[in-house]
This record gives C-alpha cells, structure tokens and sequence, in this order.
C-alpha cells in the first residue's frame, strides 16, 4: 500500500487524511500538540465548556461529504441545528437588530431600524448570490495554479462576469453606494472580517460573503464546534489513520524532485505522499528552508488575529443569542488600527458567542458560556500585555454600558487567547486567523498554491493557502488536493 505523511492534523489536515484513506493510502498524522483539531479545539473551565476557536459554521456539507465518501452515516458521527438568528447586532445608539435567516425577515428589520429599505437589502443579498454562483467553481473547488482549471466552459462564463463581481472598488465603497445608514454599512463591512480583512481595502467580490450565511445557512454542531473535530477523528480512525500526537515535524527531506520523508524527533516517516498542513510560513522557514519562497510568500499581508476572553458569566442575558455584535461607532478607525498602526482602537467592535444559548451543558444552569472576541492585529513586536489590558478595560466598559449591567462582577471564570498564543498553539505565522488576508484584488491569485512546483509529491493544505482561511475554505483545499492526486 502507498504510505501517504499529513503533517499536522487541523480540520484541513484531518480532511486530507480521511480523502488520502479513501484513495487507497496508508495515511500517517504527525501533530506537533497533544490533541488534534489545531485552532478548532475547546476549553472548559468551572463547569463551563467554551469552543476555543470558530464558532461560525457554515457549509456542513463539507464536513458530511467526508462521511459519505468513507461509506458512512454522517448522523452515526455528527449532527448540526440550523439557526434561526444569525447575529443579533447592537449599536450606541441602543438600536438593536436580529439577522433572521428569513432573507424577507432581516430585511424588514434593516428597513424598521435604519435608513435603507427592504428591497436594497433583498437586492444586495441577491448580488451576494449572484457572485457566488459567478465564482464558487473557479475560485472555490478548484486549483487557481493549473492550466487544467481555466480550460473549460465555467471558467469562461466566469471570466464573462468579472465586470459584475465589483473586483475594482472596495467592500467599502460598494456598500456605502448600496446603503445610506452607516449601521447597515457597518453590518455588511464586518463579513470582510470574516477572513481576517479590512473592508476598507479588501475588494467588494468579498460581498459573496453574506451569502453563505443568508442563503445557506448557519449552524451549530449538536455537542459544539468541537464535535466537528471529533467526529473526524473518528471517521479517520474507523478507517484506519494513524495519529501521532506530541510529534512535531521539524523538516521535510527531499531527494531530487521528490519529498521522501517526514522527519520528527521520534523519527523518519516515509511517504509516496506527503501534504503539509502547517502554515505556509513555517513550511519554507523551517521544514523545507527556502529563503526565496519565504520572501514570495510573506510579500502578501496577514489577516488580522483575535484577543478571545472566554468568561463564565453567572447571569443569563435574554437579550443576546449564540451570535451577537456589539458595533464600533467608528469602524474605518478600527481598521486603521488594525492594519495600519497595529494596535487595538480605545472603541472595538465586540462579537460574544455564547453556545449555551443552545447546549445547555455548556454551562450551569441561570449562566452562560461568553466566547469574547475582538479583531487585534497579528504579531508585529507590540507590547501585548498592555495592549491587552486596556483592551480588557475598554470591552468591560463597552459591554456594560450597551447591556445595561455591570459586567466585571459576574465573571466566574476566566481564560485568554492572545494572537501570541495562536501562534505558539498552531504555528499560525504572527498569529494570525486566516493565514493571509484579502487586502488586495489579486489576492485569491497571490495565495500559495495547493501544490509544490518544485516537489511533486508534496501538496499544501489550510488556512494558509488557496483558497483561503475559514473551515469552509480549509476544508475546500484537501478536496482540491483530492483531485490533484490521481
Ligand atoms: C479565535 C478564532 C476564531 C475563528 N473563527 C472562525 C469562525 O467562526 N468560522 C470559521 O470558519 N473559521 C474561523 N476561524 C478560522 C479557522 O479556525 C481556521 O481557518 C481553520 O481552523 C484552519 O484550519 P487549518 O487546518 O488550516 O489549520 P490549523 O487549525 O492552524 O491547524 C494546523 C495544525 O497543524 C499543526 N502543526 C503546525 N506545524 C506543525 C508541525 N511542524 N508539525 C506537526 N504539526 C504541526 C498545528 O499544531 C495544528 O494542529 C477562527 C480561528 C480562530 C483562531
């Protein structure tokens, strides 16, 4: 049998693996820390249970595709609700709005609460479909560094749309032509933050984004994100992959124009195959050194990171749901910060997830699991522990002043995770979420191929590399990397 070496076991590394099982591979896993799943990973504390990382899960069905390809029963592994309230999102101002998933429902909403009306929200969401249809073929499914791809008939209709995919104006700009009220501006900016970008910068294609919560869905695993990670471990155990945890890979041996081997402390793994998982920085600084390929890679910017405060709060606040936003008033500033100065605004824009809206277990009863969350910049030399601080000082403000309570006595529990954490967790190169970010038109272009020109058994997959950062999208690269391998 073929021996296939992952190393690194993600969600991206996971699917590869299970896709590389099923293929006819004997599949080996090397991950560096003790558990698998990378950033999808959760912590629990004091009875409570918090999911570490994503929270948003859109697109299921490429996690049950995994299932389905092994011959098995997605609902024998893992099972997800739909949710009903996208995001409740909260203003200054005290005004409120829910995202139903009901396009007609949220767009009443906007038209209640702001200045814009229903049909402009009916009508951007319809455009949002529009480029995903115009895109998902091209740009989601398949390599971008293969002639093959651009050789058929989808590509071309693709290419006939570019004009109509707003790649020459920004996020920004397209919006403030579709909407008058800044708080619908603000609502539709932040899906640029949902691969780490700056919708002041990224390009208004990055409207596709609304769409996959809006017209597919968003939902949430029955037992938490996490059951997403487990769950694969599983199916790739009952087919027989093997993991080594505590095994970090330290290089990749080459010989001539083949990857031979996978190199760790414990030793030397043969592979005919050998996919890396690992962020795409760390894989030419340090496992195959290339200081010319380092230099293409980090020419291109980093998404932002995250300062994540999981609280036990020990009240139950019937205002919030599973998503909730409570918005800056001045968003370009926030962005300026992040990208620009690299420090966090005195006024972020706060998200608090909160999966015992849902999973009971989650928390005690009468309290609630908060997953804090905002925008910082990746890892640039800053001085961290202050920055963190004041952050910490200006969100318990924040939160108590929009929730009418105060906040800092009914935290029971408390942990962090900084962009320096992410960093050393998973290797993500300054910390950062979604490998590079979308600041730029070319950027889809710009990112690394899913495969190595120079070694050709040796493939790249995840955040880091095409076609982009998120679950979807990480998991969107092993089934690129599938069809790569004939
Ligand atoms: C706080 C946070 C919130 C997020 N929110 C969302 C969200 O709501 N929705 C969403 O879709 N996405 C979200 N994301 C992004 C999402 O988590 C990632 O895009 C996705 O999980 C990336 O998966 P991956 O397989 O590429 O990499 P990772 O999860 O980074 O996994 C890489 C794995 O490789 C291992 N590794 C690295 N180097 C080595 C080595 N040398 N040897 C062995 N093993 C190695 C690491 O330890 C890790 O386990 C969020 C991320 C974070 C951190």
């Amino acid at each position: 049998m073929k021996k296939a070496v992952v190393a690194g076991s993600g969600i991206a590394g996971l699917a590869s693996a299970i896709r590389l099982r099923n293929k006819g591979y004997s599949v080996l896993v090397l991950e560096k820390n003790a558990y698998p799943g990378g950033k999808l990973t959760q912590l629990s504390g004091n009875g409570y249970r918090f999911d570490a990382g994503p929270s948003l899960f859109t697109m299921p069905n490429l996690v049950t595709e995994l299932f389905e390809i092994s011959g098995k029963n997605p609902k024998d592994y893992f099972d997800y609700d739909q949710l009903d309230v996208l995001c409740n999102y909260f203003y200054e101002d005290g005004t409120r709005i829910s995202a139903y998933k009901e396009i007609d429902r949220f767009a009443e909403e906007i038209d209640r609460n702001t200045k814009d009306s229903a049909e402009k929200v009916k009508k951007h969401l319809n455009k949002s479909k529009f480029i995903y249809r115009a895109t998902e073929e091209q740009f989601l499914n398949r390599s971008l560094h293969k002639v093959r791809s651009f050789l058929s008939f989808s590509t071309v209709v693709s290419i006939l749309k570019l004009p109509f995919l707003n790649i020459f104006r920004t996020m920004n700009q397209v919006n403030e032509k579709m909407f008058a009220d800044s708080k619908t501006i603000r609502l539709f900016n932040r899906y640029a933050t949902y691969n780490g970008s700056n919708p002041y910068k990224a390009p208004g294609i990055l409207n596709i984004i609304p769409h996959l919560e809006f017209g597919l869905g968003a939902y949430l695993p029955k037992n938490g994100m996490h059951q997403i990670t487990n769950s694969l471990v599983q199916l790739a155990t009952d087919i027989g992959v093997e993991f080594r945890f505590d095994e970090e890979v330290i290089s990749i041996e080459t010989e001539g124009n083949k990857a031979k081997s996978v190199r760790t402390k414990a030793g030397n793994y043969e592979g005919d195959i050998v996919v890396c998982n690992a962020d795409i920085h760390t894989v030419y600084e340090k496992l195959i050194p290339s200081a010319k390929k380092l230099a293409q890679v980090d020419k291109q910017e980093r998404s932002s990171s995250a300062l994540i405060l999981y609280w036990g709060i020990g009240k139950e606040f019937p205002e919030l749901d599973v998503h909730n936003i409570l918005f800056t008033e001045d968003y370009k500033t926030e962005f300026d910060h992040l990208f620009e100065s690299k420090t966090i605004t005195q006024d972020p824009t706060i998200y608090i997830n909160i999966t015992s809206k849902k999973l009971k277990e989650d928390a005690p009863e009468g309290k609630e699991n908060w997953f804090v969350m905002i925008n910082v910049p990746s890892v640039y030399g800053q001085d961290w522990d202050t920055m963190i601080a004041e952050a910490r000082k200006h969100i318990l403000s924040k939160l108590s002043r929009n929730l009418g309570t105060d906040i800092e006595p009914l935290i029971e529990f408390e942990e962090q995770l900084t962009p320096q954490l992410i960093q050393d967790k998973t290797n993500s190169y300054k910390g950062s979420l979604y490998g590079t970010s979308s600041n730029n038109r070319f950027a889809a272009f710009f990112r690394h191929k899913n495969f190595s020109s120079e070694f050709k058994n040796l493939y790249f997959c995840g955040g880091s590399v095409h076609p982009g950062g998120g679950i979807p999208l990480a998991l969107s690269s092993a089934k690129i990397i599938d069809k790569l391998i004939k």
